[in-house]
């Protein structure tokens, strides 16, 4: 995809996302990675109401080439691109179910979702916790980094989830699955449920390679 086609696809996720209410406010950003830095969206820009030509063109280093503000998020975004070679976009989002997932105690934060459907095992996978920062807190950043290098996927504690892809489309379909399984892990609560098992799992990963 060109620049131009880029902001325009942010434009029509946000909208969409938006409007099916994963996005309320101005909560929730979505960037894409250039060749020369990221695109990413504005500060106090609401995801359904996005101008292409003010969505921020960050440089590498996180330096605003043009564009509005950034999101105050926008370095979540830039630690995760530093450590995923192969995220080519990402969506962080405040939606609901994900957000009440991510207040909940849990016993093993290295994974906070079970393999309740095949397309969570092939979309998500893993999902960690990441203990609770103030809003543009930096050591936030920092967390995400680390995770980031062995997850394309996470939940920040009292907050929501920052998922990436391999495109555009991906990132987001990776933030949907993730959040409709966490809506599943809810109606599923305190009911006998049958989740996948390990050798599921495994056939899971061999048939669809990531
Ligand atoms: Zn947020």
């Amino acid at each position: 995809m060109t620049e131009a086609q880029l902001r325009e696809w942010i434009c029509r996720h946000g909208e969409s996302l938006h409007a099916r209410g994963l996005a309320h406010g101005s909560s929730g950003n979505i960037s894409a990675r250039l060749e020369d830095g990221i695109l990413v969206t504005p500060t106090n820009s609401c995801l359904g109401r996005l101008d292409p030509a003010r969505i921020s063109k960050l440089a590498p280093d996180g330096r605003l080439v043009s564009g509005d503000q950034p999101s105050k998020e926008g370095f979540l975004h830039l630690a995760m691109y530093q450590e995923r070679a192969d995220a080519r976009a990402i969506v962080h989002l405040h939606s609901t179910h994900c957000v009440a997932v991510s207040c909940l105690c849990h016993a093993d934060p290295a994974n906070v979702l079970p393999p309740i459907t095949a397309y969570f095992v092939m979309r998500i996978g893993q999902l960690p916790l990441i203990g609770y920062f103030p809003p543009g807190d930096r050591g936030l950043a920092e967390a995400v980094r680390i995770q980031a290098r062995s997850h394309h996927a996470m939940l920040l504690a009292n907050h929501g989830p920052v998922v990436s892809g391999k495109s555009l489309d991906e990132a987001v379909y990776n933030a949907e699955e993730l959040e409709e399984t966490a809506k599943l892990f809810l109606l599923l609560h305190g009911r006998s449920t049958r989740f996948l098992e390990h050798a599921q799992i495994v056939d899971l990963q061999k048939r669809f390679p990531n």
